[in-house]
């Protein structure tokens, strides 16, 4: 298990450089969030930004995505990845909430997570960014960065996310998803991480290991 003392450089670190982090999907509500997350799978969010304004023009409510059919939905998302099965998830999601929820957005993940469409990252996603909700979304890049820093050696989303749980108290869960992504993205890259202007090299695992003293 990560040093206490090092997680604490690593927190100080990301409250410095960034401050005050958010998500890079554009919504206006939860409603426009969960819409945004359900697409992203697999996607960029730079993408998602191109494709959601007409789609929520055209169901700019729950109730308006419901009255439609997922043939209906397609032409809106097409040149998003998996729009096939994106439009089926969308059409049921928005069926489940007026059904289930009177055509509210639940803030609970657990709730969330029962959506067509919705696994534990997206219902995690939502109900920390919409709902302020303490719980951290592991998604490919905050697995990987995790894992690379030595804050958790899970094989697994949920075994991440239980490592980062006991490392980031209950009011930095929701930045620390986003200071995860964010480095993810920028610095810590899948494929050509950069370590040699990474802040954050001096706790780092891997970097230590690969840089003996
Ligand atoms: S030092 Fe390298 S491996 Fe470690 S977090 Fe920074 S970019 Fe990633």
């Amino acid at each position: 298990m990560k040093k206490k003392q090092e997680v604490q450089h690593i927190i100080s670190w990301f409250l410095t450089h960034m401050e005050d982090p958010g998500s890079e999907l554009q919504y206006k509500d939860p409603y426009s969030l969960l819409v945004a997350v359900i697409l992203s799978a697999q996607c960029t969010d730079q993408r998602v930004n191109m494709t959601t304004p007409a789609l929520l023009e055209r169901y700019p409510t729950v109730k308006d995505m419901a009255a439609a059919r997922a043939e209906d939905i397609f032409p809106y998302i097409r040149s998003i990845t998996y729009p096939n099965n994106k439009a089926q998830h969308l059409a049921g999601m928005a069926r489940s909430i007026m059904e289930r929820f009177d055509g509210k957005i639940p803030s609970d993940p657990g709730e969330l997570k029962k959506l067509p469409g919705v696994g534990r990252k997206t219902a995690n996603v939502v109900a920390s960014v919409a709902f302020d909700k303490e719980v951290i979304a592991v998604d490919t890049h905050v697995y990987r960065i995790s894992r690379r820093l030595g804050l958790s050696d899970g094989t697994t989303s949920l075994a991440v996310e239980n490592d980062l749980n006991h490392h980031f108290p209950l009011e930095l869960r929701a930045r620390a998803h986003h200071w995860l992504i964010l480095h993810g993205r920028y610095v810590c890259t899948a494929k050509k991480p950069k370590c040699s202007s990474c802040g954050l090299s001096p706790w780092c695992d891997t970097y230590k290991k690969q840089n003996p003293q």
